[in-house]
């Protein structure tokens, strides 16, 4: 009857429907009905058969389910693909991306995140979160612009010992205080703006740089301001300056500070010990996972890493991609896979890290760990609506049975299998075209920046093809 009927902007109907609600409920005739940026029903499409939509999506032989969550993606590195393959992470950080980094502009920046959005979206994530660097209202712009949500940070260092020092000109080589006030400014500028679609933390960039005095204050800061501090943190060839330094692995000496707490998020901690897990579960201490980084740039997190052990003792582990110059790829599929394979293969364990908990991890669980579960990482009336389409009528979901609904999406799904992605609301991609972004126009400016940048680069001479290209 007329009356029954109930108005919402958008309803996505018909197709398998991944929740990642409390229940974990698949709805294998699924609906979502969404009014604004948020979800206002999920069931089965017979019971929302009453919400009538403006706009109505068939997604019949699709999945529908929650957009991607990366934990972990340095939106203003996009322009150095193929800058750090194939080198220890010490000259990899000091020796190749610092000095891109010092010669980023502000409209640099701004290309390379919209770079990074498109890739993003195209491969289904809806939410990341950008460690940071020094050209952030650049990527404050983009991110404005794109419709992407995520949250970034301004890349904190103030300490500078023998062996870890950036270029003279770095813009990330500050003081304590100044530090601490660029940080906060940007907080001011940026945070909870674009209708909370973009947000601040406070950031650390490596162990070897940050001082006693940087750790206490940035979590000063982000406790008043109730956000993360987002902190890479124990990669091996940095972790063992602390550990020279203090006798202790970073998180032990952060913990022994006083500033550990819930709104940390550790980025790699590929050389976390058995002790520094309990030290995370004691603090409630987030951690990013980034398998495919660890495996392009040689982290340890597979062969080393304690990750079966940091979900084994429920710690909240969100996945991430990293930068296409340590991964080199944003496609959240792939980290599933990767995530869900590797440690299996290093353990010898076959149900370790099952496909159920990779796309947790790169959901509910990177929700979390952003300190954004209240409104995304599932489909659940309430929540803002972040909902990507899943083609599954292409040769590698087929056969797909009611048992390998999430094993096939994470053994066997890639990120071009996504064909529409709705963020806050709107729908940024529709039968994979982008609707916020110039797709042509994004790659000729990232192209050209690039190439400008590499002739500026001082080991510009060193960038040589290993195979002759005529
Ligand atoms: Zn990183």
């Amino acid at each position: 009857m007329s009356q029954d009927r109930i108005p919402c902007d958008l309803k996505i109907e018909h197709g398998i429907t991944i929740t990642l609600d409390g229940r974990r409920r698949i709805l294998r005739d699924g609906a979502v009905a969404i009014t604004g940026d948020r979800i206002v029903a999920v069931d089965t499409a017979e019971a929302l058969a009453r919400y009538q939509a403006a706009r109505t999506i068939d997604a019949s032989d699709r999945i529908v389910m929650p957009g991607l969550v990366s934990a972990h993606c340095h939106n203003v590195q996009a322009l150095a693909r193929g800058l750090g393959d194939d080198v220890p992470v010490e000259l990899w950080t000091y020796g190749r991306i610092y000095p891109y980094e010092t010669l980023l502009t502000e409209e640099d920046a701004y290309w390379a995140t919209l770079l990074n959005c498109a890739e993003m979206i195209r491969t289904g994530t809806t939410c990341h979160a950008d460690p940071g660097g020094y050209a952030m209202d650049g990527v404050g712009r983009a991110l404005t612009e794109s419709g992407m949500r995520g949250i970034f940070a301004w890349a904190g260092m103030d300490d500078f010992p023998p062996g870890f020092e950036p270029p003279p000109d770095f813009p990330g080589r500050r003081g304590t205080e100044e530090t601490l006030r660029i940080n906060e400014a940007l907080l001011k500028r940026w945070h909870r703006t674009a209708n909370d679609r973009v947000r601040v933390s406070y950031g650390l960039r490596i162990e070897p740089n940050v001082s006693d005095e940087l750790f206490q204050g940035v979590k000063a800061y982000a406790d008043r301001d109730e956000t993360l501090v987002q902190f890479h943190c124990l990669l091996f060839g940095l972790a063992e300056e602390v550990q020279r330094r203090t006798g202790m692995s970073t998180v032990q000496w952060m913990a022994g500070l006083g500033v550990l707490g819930p709104n940390w998020l550790l980025v790699h901690m590929a050389a976390a010990s058995d002790s520094d897990v309990v030290i995370c579960k004691t603090y409630d201490v987030k951690v990013a996972h980034n398998p495919g980084a660890s495996m392009h740039s040689t982290y340890g997190a597979a062969s080393r890493g304690k990750f079966p052990e940091l979900l084994a003792r429920g710690v909240t582990v969100g996945l991430g991609c990293d930068s296409t110059a340590a991964n080199n790829s944003l496609d959240m599929f792939r980290a599933m896979y990767q995530v869900a394979t590797l440690h299996k293969e290093v353990r010898l364990q076959p149900d370790l890290v099952l496909p159920e908990k990779a796309l947790e991890m790169a959901t509910i669980d990177g929700a979390r760990a952003l300190g954004w579960e209240d409104a995304i990482g599932s489909l659940e009336p309430g929540k803002k609506a972040d909902v990507i389409i899943v083609d599954t009528r292409r040769t590698n979901w087929v056969p797909l049975h009611d048992f390998s609904i999430v094993p096939t999406l994470v053994y066997s799904g890639e990120g071009a299998d996504v064909e529409t992605a709705v963020i806050d609301g709107r729908i940024v991609m529709e039968h994979r075209r982008l609707l916020t972004i110039d797709v042509d126009k994004v790659l000729a400016e990232a192209q050209r920046i690039a190439e400008r940048i590499v002739r500026q680069l001082p080991y510009q001479e060193t960038l040589r093809p290993r195979w002759p290209v005529a």
